[in-house]
């Protein structure tokens, strides 16, 4: 029989997936997440991204950026660096992009590091598609549709009239994992061929500025934590839905309280 094209993720599969410390365990052994975020127009994109990040199961969050007093005095366990991601010190996977504005020279710098790197929002455009396709590591890009349409070439509406064949299209054309936003998720191994998983935990709630951002740092955290792109981006789907419905409970949220809400979302899966 042929294999199926969509796999629906399950609790049990994204239990198995989710890291649990142990006795040998110390922050740097869990992974260190750098997040290469925000801008002086977009400063809150560095917040939301670290709110993620810092509930995604890495030991630590490193950030790098022009918005590190923002994101300390929200988040003091947050290390911040003044220097740009070659010298920010050890990572084992960044995310770059949420509030980049036109930063091109970061997310340049960061895609030439030999660790996962997730690519989101303003970073899927300045990201040069030569340097993505010739990356050793893997690397997860976390497009909504119109993004997912400027990248193709396409429109948006051509984009929602087929999103598997568009999820498929990016994950082949840049040789990445690809993870297409909407009111369901699907993720699209590097190459795009293979089984495309589908999320449907969220909620339209989620439909708010800045949910995105918790995401990319949510999912860029378990690939720090050792999680491959596919796993990395479909755990990561699947707790942000989850914490999208906890926090949301039938009523309008902002996307920080999806953020406080992955704790409720990862207990309920494990
Ligand atoms: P962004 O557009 O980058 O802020 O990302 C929005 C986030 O909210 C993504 O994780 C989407 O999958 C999710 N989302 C947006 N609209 C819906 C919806 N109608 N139903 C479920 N999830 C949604
Ligand atoms: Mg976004």
């Amino acid at each position: 029989p042929a294999e199926p094209e969509l796999e629906a993720l399950q609790h049990a599969d994204v239990a198995a997936l989710l890291p649990t410390p142990g006795g040998e365990s110390d922050k740097y052994r869990r992974g260190v997440v750098g997040v290469a975020a925000g801008s002086a127009r977009y400063p809150g994109a560095a917040v939301l991204a670290v709110a993620g990040a810092l509930r995604g199961g890495a030991g630590a969050v490193r950030y790098v950026g022009p918005a590190g007093d923002t994101v300390l005095a929200r988040f003091p366990e947050t290390l911040v660096s003044d220097r740009g991601p070659k010298q920010a010190g050890r990572v084992q996977a960044w995310v770059v992009g949420p509030g980049a504005g036109e930063d091109a020279g970061t997310v340049a710098e960061v895609l030439a590091a030999d660790v996962p790197v997730l690519v989101d929002a303003d970073g899927l455009r300045l990201a040069d598609a030569g340097a993505v396709r010739g990356r050793t590591a893997p690397t997860l890009m976390t497009p909504h549709a119109g993004e997912a349409a400027a990248l193709l070439g396409v429109t948006r509406e051509e984009v929602e009239r087929a999103r598997l064949a568009a999820a498929r299209e990016l994950a082949a054309r840049y040789r990445a994992t690809v993870l297409l936003k909407g009111s369901t998720t699907l993720v699209a191994d590097a190459g795009g061929a293979g089984v495309v998983r589908v999320n449907a935990t969220g909620t339209a709630w989620l439909a708010t500025a800045g949910s995105g951002d918790v995401l990319s740092g949510l999912a860029g955290s378990l690939l720090a934590a050792g999680l491959n792109a596919l796993d990395a981006g479909s755990a990561g789907a699947y707790l942000h839905g989850l914490a999208g419905r906890f926090a949301a409970h039938g009523a309008p949220v902002g996307a920080h309280d999806v953020a406080a809400a992955i704790p409720e979302a990862w207990r309920d899966v494990r």
